[in-house]
């Protein structure tokens, strides 16, 4: 009994030991640590005040031999943030860029505090935890890794902390704009694709954004005759503007996928079971058009995989009438566009005319904005046009090589290039010809994408621990010397 009562103690004290071991160990995983010091630091936009995060970096990096540099725009507290490592000169320096603002939150809405960075259950909490401070703690972590070991470098190295991404005008156009040799690069790691876990917590597959889709607005505008309510004519402007909502709304864009969509969606086949892996194969190389269709019916109901497999229209703002007793002359809606990368902005327009069939509604290109503004179009379409001819990254560059080499090596799971549905700022390089791979760099259920921009922002902790081993990796293969040998320890 007596002994039975010491082994009893024994194992306790070895589960204390071992739960404590635990907790700490989430506690002392350096990328976990600086990702809640970096949500500690509120860099909710608006106002984006982020020179707080700079200044934090600043202090964490300078002593380990980077080259620090601040810029300030012209919004007092908002800055971008440069870090660099020095390599030996010998090739083109490599950019890893992350935004260091963050979009708002509700806070009834989380069961932790979002600006505290708890550590709960294996995850780091907070807002900014995926969306975008977990790549920007990942990316830091990694350089700190190759500094404090002090592998020869053959480039530069530059950590890029953005300001602005989520809303305001001094993101990286402008920094580009103004300060393109600072951030002057071979290729680039942004925001974008993901590692998506299945609910056993193994990798399905990996993507890499490598281009992103446009987006732009058009304003409808109806017209009609401006009269009493109490004698209603047929055809009034609030009518005919709905009439040509409703026919956009049924509407279904051809699908048009770009070869990234198209490995993406192989790769789909390959990870889902049937008959899902038969339907993403029907859309990519099917050749009956009726089973094309229907398979396009089953994928397209899932938003992500519609998006990115054709052009799609959204309406956003709707502005007609002034009183209650007058039946209004005018009504405006405004739509918003995500198009594919190439798209030609008059063939659109022109696909819309025929859909809505009425020549009395104006189509006119608008600014996204508060629709009571005025518009410069040409200057919109000068701006469609230019971003429009971008041409997606390369998959035959040394660091998309590397950054698939190393994630199938890490997670044992496919990794596809990948069509990003909404817009990134990797356009500031992409449309100077730099290409820009786009990963989020941590392996995440499904389940939790949703918490991007939501409630309970959540990453784990020992996906920052594989994201930071992997980026290293990659940072290791494309820019160690050769003689700098592995340099894991
Ligand atoms: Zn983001």
């Amino acid at each position: 009994m007596g002994k039975l009562k010491q082994f009893a103690r024994c194992v306790l004290a070895v589960l204390a030991l071992a739960e404590g071991g635990s907790s700490q160990a989430n506690l002392t995983d350096p990328t976990a640590e600086l990702l809640q010091q970096l949500i500690r630091i509120d860099s909710v936009n608006p106002p984006g005040n982020d020179v707080g995060i700079a200044e934090f970096l600043a202090k964490t990096l300078a002593p380990l031999g980077f080259q620090i540099e601040t810029i300030p725009t012209p919004v007092p507290g908002k800055v971008h943030f440069l870090a660099r490592l020095k390599g030996n000169g010998a090739n083109k320096p490599i950019l890893l860029a992350a935004h260091a603002d963050v979009v708002g939150v509700e806070r009834a809405g989380w069961h932790v505090d979002p600006f505290s960075g708890q550590e709960e259950d294996g995850y780091v909490y907070g807002r900014g935890a995926i969306d975008n401070k977990g790549s920007l703690a990942v990316f830091t972590e990694a350089l700190i890794r190759l500094a404090k070991q002090k592998i020869p470098l053959e480039r530069d190295i530059i950590l890029l902390s953005e300001a602005d991404e989520e809303s305001g005008r001094y993101g990286t156009d402008w920094l580009a704009e103004n300060y393109f040799k600072e951030i002057d690069c071979t290729a680039a790691l942004n925001e974008g694709g993901w590692i998506i876990e299945n609910s056993d917590g193994s990798v399905r597959y990996m993507s890499i954004s490598t281009a992103d889709k446009i987006s732009a607005w058009i304003k409808l505008t109806a017209h009609g005759t401006t009269t009493h309510s109490s004698l209603p004519v047929p055809n009034d402007a609030i009518s005919q503007l709905a009439k040509a909502l409703s026919e956009l709304a049924n509407y279904r864009t051809k699908v048009h996928l770009l070869s990234s969509t198209r490995q993406f969606l192989l790769t789909m086949a390959q990870v889902s079971p049937a008959p899902r892996s038969e339907e993403f194969q029907q859309v990519v190389n099917g050749s009956d058009a009726r089973q094309v269709e229907a398979a396009d019916r089953e994928i397209s109901k899932d938003p992500l995989l519609n998006a990115i497999m054709r052009n799609t229209f959204a309406p956003v703002f709707l502005n007609a009438g002034f009183r209650g007793n007058v039946i209004p002359g005018s009504a405006e809606g405004t739509i918003n566009l995500r198009l594919l990368p190439g798209t030609n902005i008059d063939e659109i327009l022109a696909e819309i005319r025929g859909v809505i069939r009425n020549p009395g509604i104006d189509i006119t290109l608008a600014g996204g904005g508060d629709p009571s503004t005025k518009d410069d179009v040409p200057a919109l379409r000068k701006h469609f046009e230019e971003i429009s001819a971008v041409q997606p990254s390369a998959t035959d560059t040394e660091l998309y090589r590397a950054l698939a080499l190393q994630g199938q090596a890490a997670f044992h799971a496919p990794v596809t290039p990948y069509l990003f549905q909404a817009g990134t700022d990797a356009a500031a390089w992409r449309k100077r010809g730099i290409p820009v791979y786009g990963i989020y760099p941590y392996p995440i259920a499904l389940e939790d994408l949703s918490r991007m921009h939501g409630n309970d922002e959540r990453v784990r902790v020992r996906s920052l621990a594989q994201g930071t081993e992997m980026i290293y990796k990659v940072l290791l293969q494309v820019a160690a010397t050769s003689s700098a040998g592995t340099g894991q320890n």
